[in-house]
């Protein structure tokens, strides 16, 4: 039966909703709409003028439609007079193409064809940050070592405790919260599910931790790599196939790793694509620091810098940490949810398709022997780099469209210039590519990642 918000609104007591979208750059954008006219806004969805967010639009093209989802319905656990509705975008009476959340459901579709549904879970890394965005938030989260450090993870309890708490409410399943591997990083966990409720949950999260961060004095940031010799924040996900009769299609219990063939080709399709996928997957100036960084205070990054894959070896791009699923580690905190899994699900199902094979694991330390290793591809090193990928990619541009990948290029080149136009210059890093080699965070990255 069709779910009707406005009904819903007067049972839960609900007086606002978020109508919500993503753009292209991951940036929340939103209409709060009372209650009395939910109605008509479910129906017809809240307009929006695309040219004002990071969609490829010009300001003569007619107001967007944002239709929200109402299964995707969020009422917010510190504020429960709203909720929050992740939306889909139209446009003359169509989906929009170049919009993450359509493209994403575009890709479940294709696989669904296939009685193929792609279950996923995400682990959002983050940093607490004193509100200027200079320093960490804990002037006594100082150790060499400081993941899982239980001191430094309860000293943040109430704030912990409080997203926890909403999740479990929510009914999400958190069942664990750590200290990661850099001052200040935390970690939390929730159960994995169907791609699409995942990426909007991926996209709430963001939202919750950063506002319940803000009324505890405090910031959150997601940005890849906030402080120089300080790990990353990355946003690994783990990756299984169903069915329809909920079996799982990854799982074949005679392999050593435990992953059937589909496994190992939806693997390869991700292997061959992932110097395109950086572009999605890595989507700042500032994510080249993360991936092919140097060593950190702690003693690793704990990011990939070579396209490799591994059993339970942390120095890949893919990591298999038990049998019927395996974990990609490239992406950082800056990806957007919805192109995350729609990038994922594009690659995978071209590797079905043409049965790609990933090779044989590779089972070395690659933070110290990746030398050993012949032929493995390298990761690029700059966004530019990653763009030229993209654009070259035509397992993506099948499945997406060319004049899609053209829109997200044609923004993200923009953000470029912008960039080699800002304050470098005056540094001495007169563009993308030389800064990729720079020691420092730039306050450019800072102004531009931090709230990313
Ligand atoms: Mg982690």
């Amino acid at each position: 039966m069709a779910i009707n918000l406005f009904e819903i609104a007067k049972k839960k007591k609900i007086k606002y909703f978020l109508i919500s979208y993503v753009d292209f750059f991951g940036v929340l954008r939103s209409k709060l709409v009372p209650t009395h006219s939910i109605k008509e806004m479910q129906k017809e969805g809240a307009g929006f003028a695309g040219f004002s967010t990071y969609l490829d639009m010009s300001p003569s093209d007619p107001d967007m439609a944002a239709i929200p989802d109402p299964q995707s319905m969020i009422q917010l656990p510190w504020q429960m007079d709203v909720a929050w509705l992740a939306a889909d975008l139209w446009m003359n009476g169509k989906p929009v193409e170049a919009s993450p959340r359509v493209m994403l459901r575009n890709q479940i579709s294709k696989l669904a064809k296939k009685n193929m549904y792609l279950k996923s879970g995400v682990e959002c890394e983050y940093f607490l940050i004193s509100p200027s965005g200079d320093s960490i938030a804990d002037q006594n989260d100082i150790a060499d070592k400081p993941c899982y450090d239980q001191s430094a993870l309860m000293r943040q309890y109430d704030l912990i405790k409080g997203i926890c708490d909403c999740m479990i409410m929510l009914g999400w399943g958190p069942y664990q919260n750590d200290h990661e591997d850099a001052n200040g990083q935390f970690e939390m966990n929730w159960d994995f599910s169907d791609c699409l409720q995942t990426a909007d949950r991926h996209v709430f999260f963001k939202f919750m931790v950063k506002t319940l961060a803000e009324k505890s004095g405090l910031r959150a940031t997601f940005m890849p790599k906030p402080f120089i010799n300080k790990t990353g924040n990355g946003c690994h996900a783990h990756l299984s196939i169903w069915n329809k009769k909920k079996k799982n299609l990854f799982l074949d219990k005679k392999d050593k790793l435990g992953l059937s063939k589909t496994a190992y080709n939806f693997m390869g399709g991700i292997m061959h694509s992932a110097e395109a996928l950086t572009a999605w997957f890595n989507p700042t100036i500032n994510s080249y620091k993360r991936i092919n960084a140097p060593v950190t205070a702690s003693g690793a990054t704990w990011s990939p810098n070579t396209i490799t894959y591994s059993g339970n070896n942390r120095t890949h791009m893919i990591r298999v940490p038990g049998s019927g699923r395996f974990e990609l580690r490239l992406m950082d905190g800056a990806t957007n949810p919805y192109l995350l899994q729609a990038g994922i699900l594009a690659a995978g199902i071209d590797g079905i398709e043409k049965k790609r094979n990933p090779g044989k694991p590779v089972n070395v330390n690659m933070y110290e022997e990746s030398h050993k290793v012949k032929g493995a591809k390298k990761l690029p090193l700059n966004l530019q780099q990653a763009l030229t990928n993209l654009g070259n990619s035509k397992v993506l541009k099948d499945a997406f469209g060319k004049e899609v990948i053209n829109s997200y290029l044609t923004l993200k080149k923009r953000e470029i210039k912008k960039y080699n136009l800002s304050n470098e210059k005056k540094i001495g890093f007169k563009g993308a590519k030389k800064s990729t080699k720079s020691n420092i965070i730039t306050q450019w990255e800072k102004d531009n990642t931090l709230d990313c």
